[in-house]
């Protein structure tokens, strides 16, 4: 890995100590098998991190409880300055982090860099929130009475997070949680561990020079069955589930049981429509970089274009002969488009999808394949594929997480490609392509797309922290990141003030004594 200058990246993020990539700044949570992190990049072993037991899980939950107690207490715009200070650390690991998290996750080395900047930004964004967690006040329907609410904090914030954002979405969540006074445990995904560690030696830093309780931030390490913990506990109040849809399911269901409040971002099946009154340039780019990007690995990835008979051919001819320009190889490589997947078992489902496509009817017109030889030892790199298919067939209704774009043709007007858009399971990110102002607002329409998530002329990926994040439907409902998601991350109180000096009840009711 030394070629890539990796072991300095290693060092500058406190991975290189002692106790298999757990840092000696920060608490360690992490007792049991070793997790070994091998790079999808070139195969290596990157390093191995220590998978949490049930005690050390024990342990955690108990210092972020009394974490807590001291945490709530403390100004929200105090909390917001740490926030600060966090995202100031970011800003000076933003390379070795962003070089780290493409060679564990194996993204491009723009788009490691970039899920730096989304952390950055969104702790700018909870800075200044930290001084507008708003509650309203209400007018009293009885006499010398005030009404308000205010918002509190919570408690423990359960994370569990995915492969392909490893660091990002921590953060969105964390940012925002940390200024409203609630502490975290942070599952991060198995296949991206040292990512989770690097993360947790950032904010230990920033805690420790600050003397404040490191429990603020916990990291606990291991696959789904330690996941399970945080779903059933109690003393968790709101489990934040990002991954599958199947995973989702799980996690909703077990927090549910305890009636537990649970924040989900699952899967999705974003298309954009292509409509006779597209700008074919920008079509192109934006359907490609959603296609291809992070190796069709992100939740807002484009897996069907559903594009109007009039100009299908010329759509679908542009957008060849741009697969034809992708030069797939090491992410670390800036000349490079398309990198590797996570791991040998997504390439296996990358290859089912395929033949799954040519078994339902569909045409293929990229072909897939997965790439040998020099370059790609480790097994992971394979060529982003097209096929022409079916909006019904069961793998396009589907979400494979690998580069494969579905065409899908539309005929008559813009309310029958929004039934096809509409026309999956999932519900996160949409789009359309058109110059034209009407069938951009039947698209937003409350009869338009029915995802989280609605572009006019942008694709399906790369959002702005500024806007509330997710989906609807199979996506699972939950908002994170801008806008006003911040409410999930505290309790809500109504408070009722009598001044007066009488006991007036609502409703008019009369109760004598
Ligand atoms: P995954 O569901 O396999 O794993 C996600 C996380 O859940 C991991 O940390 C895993 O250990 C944990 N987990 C799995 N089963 C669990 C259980 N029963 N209880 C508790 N935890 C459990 O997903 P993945 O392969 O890492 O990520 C890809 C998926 O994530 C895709 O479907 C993608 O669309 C989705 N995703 C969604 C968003 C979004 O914001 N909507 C963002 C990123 C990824």
């Amino acid at each position: 890995a030394q070629h890539f200058g990796i072991e300095n990246v290693l060092k500058s993020l406190g991975l290189l100590a002692e106790n298999e990539g757990t840092s000696t700044g920060s608490q360690n949570f992490s007792s049991g098998e070793l997790i070994h992190s091998y790079s999808p990049v070139d195969g290596k072993l990157i390093g191995s991190v220590r998978a949490s037991t049930a005690a050390d899980y024990e342990k955690a939950v108990s210092t972020a409880a009394e974490a807590f107690k001291t945490f709530r207490l403390m100004p929200a715009p105090q909390r917001g300055e740490l926030v600060r200070q966090f995202g100031e650390k970011l800003r000076q690991k933003k390379d070795d982090l962003g070089k780290l998290v493409s060679y564990e996750m194996g993204k491009s080395l723009q788009e490691g860099l970039g899920e730096v900047q989304e952390m950055i930004d969104i702790c700018d964004f909870a800075v200044g929130l930290s001084r507008q967690l708003h509650g309203l006040t209400m007018h009293s329907e009885r006499p010398a009475h005030r009404m308000y609410e205010q918002y509190h904090p919570l408690g423990i914030v359960g994370i569990i997070s995915a492969f392909n954002f490893p660091v990002a979405v921590w953060s969105w969540n964390t940012a925002l949680a940390w200024v409203c006074g609630d502490v975290c445990v942070w599952k991060p995904s198995e296949k991206t561990p040292l990512c989770g560690v690097a993360c947790q030696n950032i904010i230990a830093e920033v805690l420790a020079e600050n003397n404040m309780p490191e429990g603020i931030s916990c990291l606990i390490s291991g696959d789904y069955t330690i996941g399970e913990l945080l779903s059933k506990d109690k003393r968790v109040p709101l489990v934040s589930a990002t991954g599958s849809t199947r995973m989702g399911k799980i996690v909703a269901a077990t927090v549910a049981e305890r009636l537990g409040r649970s924040l989900l971002e699952l899967g999705g099946n974003n298309a954009i429509i292509v409509t006779p009154n597209a700008d074919i340039k920008m079509t192109v780019i934006g359907a490609v970089f959603g296609a291809v990007g992070t190796a069709g690995q992100r939740c807002t990835s484009t897996r069907r274009l559903i594009i109007h008979e009039s100009i299908y051919e010329q759509v679908k001819d542009a957008i060849v002969a741009a697969y034809a320009q992708l030069r797939i190889g090491n992410p670390l490589d800036q000349n490079n488009h398309v990198g590797p997947l996570i791991d040998t078992d997504a390439v296996k489902t990358y290859q089912h999808a395929l033949e799954a496509v040519v078994a339902q009817g569909g045409k293929i017109i990229v072909p897939g394949g997965v790439l040998t030889g020099a370059g790609y030892e480790s097994g992971c790199y394979v060529k982003p594929a097209i096929a022409e298919a079916d909006n019904s067939f069961e793998i396009v209704q589907h979400e494979t997480f690998a580069p494969i774009l579905y065409l899908l043709k539309y005929s008559g007007s813009v309310e029958d490609a929004i039934e096809i858009q509409n026309g999956v399971a999932q519900g996160l990110s949409s789009a359309i392509m058109t110059t034209h102002l009407r069938e951009a607002e039947q698209f937003l329409s409350a009869a338009g797309s029915d995802c989280g998530i609605a572009n006019v002329n942008i694709g399906t990926s790369g959002a702005e922290i500024g806007g509330a994040f997710g989906g609807e439907k199979e996506t699972g409902g939950g908002r994170e990141s801008g806008s006003d998601a911040w409410k999930v991350y505290m309790r809500r109180q109504t408070n009722t003030i009598n001044y007066s000096t009488s006991l007036p009840l609502a409703q008019g009711i009369k109760f004598d004594l």
